[in-house]
């Protein structure tokens, strides 16, 4: 698996990069996906007056306007990473659904380790897992 890595913030719903445990770290993101409806153009949250409406609870497309509803559009999302692994120092890719877990109390996108299987998870921004 080689994944694409983005090249731009305009194609992606999601983006982080960040240091784990151990040296471990972490990149991820999720790629906007096509309309359904119109096929022209990929989904992402309303913009009004240039900004965009980071917690909307819609994607819209930007193309013919359809609006899809956030937990029915997220199913249709992929995160994608690419990762030190903070366990075992294996570098490797994963993808994982857009769904974050509980990950040690803290709502995560988690993925497992290609080596050593240990689940690693990204956590909401500003929040620190529970130790
Ligand atoms: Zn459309
Ligand atoms: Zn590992």
């Amino acid at each position: 698996m080689t994944l694409k890595e983005p090249e731009s913030m305009d194609e992606l719903v999601y983006f982080t990069n960040r240091l784990l445990d151990n040296d471990g770290k972490v990149m991820a993101w999720a790629y906007k996906v096509d309309c359904p409806k119109c096929h022209k153009a990929k989904m992402g949250k309303p913009v009004e007056k240039g900004k965009v409406k980071t917690r909307a609870n819609e994607y819209v497309c930007p193309e013919c306007g359809y609006t899809e509803e956030k937990a029915e559009h997220e199913k249709r999302l992929t995160i994608e990473a690419k990762y030190t692994c903070p366990y075992c120092g294996f570098c490797g890719e994963a993808e994982t659904e857009y769904k974050r877990k509980s990950f040690n109390g803290v709502p995560s996108f988690v993925f497992s380790c290609g080596k050593c299987q240990k689940k690693i998870g990204i956590t909401k921004k500003m929040k620190l897992a529970k130790k």
